[in-house]
């Protein structure tokens, strides 16, 4: 095997019904991918002691470095710990140190008294080598057989990625020879993927076959993402930026940004470097626009608030909206979300300000206004602008993709 390909076997019941989404080995991927080792297979098994053993016997056909998260706890539905000791012919055996910092969890951070299953945390088997795990109790562990490393790590989010960032990641290197993966991405907007792909034939056709081009479409917008992998990182990054330029230039009339990051840090990017203001008026997002932008840290430099505007009466009241308007053309018209816009941007003393209003569903639609029939407008001083959207998807993305285009509304207005 030329590459040092890694799996990547999630264990645990709740996985296979979906009570538990798994992005432990999505999470995986991405960091084993930017130290240049790819991935060959991620699959989930339920805590089945025939099925993990399977998937152990299957996976080393395929990969170098295996790697396992989950059913590592003290509960009897957590069987990995047992099933490796056999797996690998090994005893178990008390580790020391694992030992005193069960203990040192229990009494000086919990206070509260050990039991025989926290005590059993500290059992492994003796043919492993303990990986620590400063977040939990449960500690990683690596095996080694016929010249394939073994990882087995503990399902719980950020203790995996606690073992994975500091032990894992750094290991692997100088167990294996890793290839070199570099990435490009432009985000386009305003162009469906299909187009996209015509618009950019004579580019694809272009490139050498160590560069693999894909389509992301979400939430309106699609990623275009080239992927260069090989031995000479110099080279394959040179190439890579010639055929990234050449892309870049054909699609420049629907460019977003030629990096990887979602709409909002785009727009908080702008405005910090315009130092502008933003205020919302939401109606039937609920808030979610100012969420977007509030969970980034430093938001304060530039966003001032939001008014949810779902009642009617708070579209009057407090913005402004005439009744007769409301009685009219009704909440969700141009009228109504251009006069939302200019009054919350007046209230709040800011640059630019976004409106919404739209019918989100799965009720209250009409053949006038159907559901996902949303309309977006942006203030700034002397000019509002406002557009009519037709979503149709189920509630929630009608929600996700109001909050995306009107947040790319206000890209389009404040870079021209
Ligand atoms: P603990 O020692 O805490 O019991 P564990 O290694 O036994 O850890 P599990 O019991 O399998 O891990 O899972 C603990 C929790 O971690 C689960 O309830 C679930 O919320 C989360 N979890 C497990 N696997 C995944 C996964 N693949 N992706 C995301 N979350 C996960
Ligand atoms: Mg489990």
């Amino acid at each position: 095997m030329d590459i040092n390909y890694a799996s990547i076997i999630t264990i645990g019941d709740e996985l296979l019904i979906g009570q538990v989404i798994d992005t432990n080995s999505a999470w995986m991927a991405q960091e084993l991918n930017k130290i240049g080792i790819p991935v060959k297979h991620r699959l989930a098994v339920g805590d089945t002691w025939d099925d993990i053993w399977y998937a152990l016997d299957e996976e080393c056909k395929h990969a170098s470095i295996i790697l396992i998260t989950g059913g590592l706890g003290p509960t009897s539905d957590d069987i990995t710990k047992p099933l490796l000791c056999n797996y690998f012919g090994g005893r178990m055996v008390v580790d020391e140190e694992t030992l005193a910092h069960v203990k040192n969890i229990f009494t000086n951070i919990l206070k509260r008294p050990i039991l025989d299953v926290n005590l059993k945390q500290a059992e492994v088997p003796d043919v492993c080598t303990v990986l620590k795990n400063e977040k939990g109790t449960a500690p990683g562990m690596l095996f080694k057989k016929n010249g394939k490393v073994f990882i087995s790590l503990p399902g719980v989010p950020h203790e995996m990625k606690w073992i994975m960032t500091h032990v894992v990641l750094p290991l692997l290197p100088t167990l294996f020879k890793t290839t070199n993966i570099v990435h490009r991405t432009l985000l386009t907007a305003g162009i469906g993927e299909s187009y996209l792909a015509d618009l950019v034939k004579a580019e694809e056709a272009a490139l050498p076959p160590f560069i693999k081009l894909a389509y992301l479409p979400n939430s309106g917008m699609v990623r275009l993402r080239l992927t260069a992998s090989g031995e000479d990182k110099d080279l394959l990054t040179k190439e890579l930026d010639t055929h990234f330029q050449a892309f870049k230039e054909r699609v420049k009339e629907f460019l977003v940004i030629d990096e990887d990051l979602p709409i909002e840090v785009v727009v908080a990017e702008i405005l910090k470097e315009k130092k502008a203001t933003l205020a919302t008026a939401e109606s039937c997002t609920g808030g979610y626009i100012a969420h977007l932008l509030t969970s980034m840290p430093g938001a304060s430099a530039y966003f001032k608030g939001t008014v949810v505007s779902y009642d009617n009466s708070i579209k009057t009241k407090v913005l402004q909206v005439p009744e007769r308007i409301l009685e009219t053309v009704g909440a969700v018209s141009e009228e109504t979300v251009k006069i939302m816009a200019e009054s919350v941007r007046e209230i709040m003393d800011t640059d630019y300000s976004i409106a919404v209003s739209g019918i989100m569903g799965p009720d209250g639609g009409t053949k006038e206004k159907p559901v996902g029939m949303v309309w977006i407008a942006i203030a700034k001083k002397g000019e509002t602008i406002a557009k009519r959207f037709d979503f149709r998807y189920t509630r929630d993305r009608n929600i996700q993709l109001t909050g995306i285009n009107a947040l790319n509304m206000l890209r389009i207005t404040i870079c021209g």
